[in-house]
């Protein structure tokens, strides 16, 4: 559990073939499959925390999240809708599930990245990006075979409304059963696919069952994925950033100094404040 409201399994960089260094730029990846949260008048979530040198980007499924941080941005998202969050040179913020939502109980499914930030940018301000459902640019396939929706990145010339510091793609495919969808990233992409909702197959080969994740090799640049029954498919490929990691709990700097800095601000309050 992330707080109480988060019910995750860990893949970056819980995973022995995922590590920090292995998905760069995406250097956190929990994943709370569709889980149901009965009823409750005290909303389930995790309580005020710092961040630092990154971005947190949460993709909703199931479920609805509020947001508030130290930089006075707060918003809802529910299903279909990206809150990308660039907490760079430090923020506060808390994570709740909205309050009709906790209320009323139900099915909550979400995806939550950390991607990370060069050097440069993990001094700049911090910044909130909504990206609702309509926001998101999107791909019809042809044949009725589904929609790819561009979060962050591009797919055939469609952009994602996303703005991000490095080449960043964030794709969910939603296709019918039996369609197929080919993507093209440089080789030197970090590539990785979770399967939401459905199962796919890979490349003619692999199948990949739903709540599984697919990571792909440095070693080409197309594959093609065919949904073997109705599939909801998150895409991530990266260009990875090529600076050293220096990793501890909320902050991610580039040396033990700056995180020991890090911590220094977050104690001496110069992150904001927020009230829990
Ligand atoms: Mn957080």
């Amino acid at each position: 559990m992330v707080g109480d409201g988060f019910r995750v399994h860990n893949f970056i960089p819980g995973h022995p073939h995922m590590s920090m260094q292995r998905m760069n730029p995406f250097i956190m990846m929990d994943y709370n499959s569709k889980f149901y949260f009965s009823p409750t008048s005290v909303p389930r979530g995790v309580g005020v925390h710092p961040h630092k040198g990154f971005e947190t980007v949460t993709v909703a499924y199931k479920g609805k999240v509020a947001h508030h941080d130290s930089s006075g941005n707060s918003g809802v998202i529910g299903e279909g809708d990206v809150q990308w969050m660039t907490a760079a040179s430090g923020i506060l913020h808390k994570e709740y599930h909205e309050e009709n939502f906790a209320k009323a109980g139900g099915d909550f499914q979400m995806v939550q990245l950390w991607v990370n930030l060069p050097a440069e940018a993990k001094k700049t301000k911090p910044k909130y990006q909504e990206i609702t459902h309509e926001k998101v640019n999107k791909f019809q396939l042809p044949d009725n075979a589904g929609v790819i929706e561009v979060i962050a990145g591009e797919y055939k010339n469609v952009q994602g409304a996303a703005f991000t510091f490095t080449p960043v793609n964030l794709l969910n495919a939603r296709l019918n059963k039996n369609a197929k969808a080919d993507f093209s990233f440089p080789a030197n992409f970090n590539t990785a696919l979770l399967v939401v909702e459905g199962s796919v197959r890979i490349n003619d080969k692999e199948v990949a069952p739903q709540d599984h994740v697919a990571l792909f090799k440095n070693d080409g640049e197309n594959f093609i994925i065919e949904a073997l029954e109705n599939a909801v498919v998150l895409i991530l490929s990266g260009e990875p950033i090529n600076e050293p990691i220096a990793s501890h709990g909320p902050f991610v700097m580039n040396t033990k100094e700056e995180l020991r800095e890090a911590f220094e601000e977050f104690s001496a309050g110069k992150f904001g404040h927020l009230q829990n």
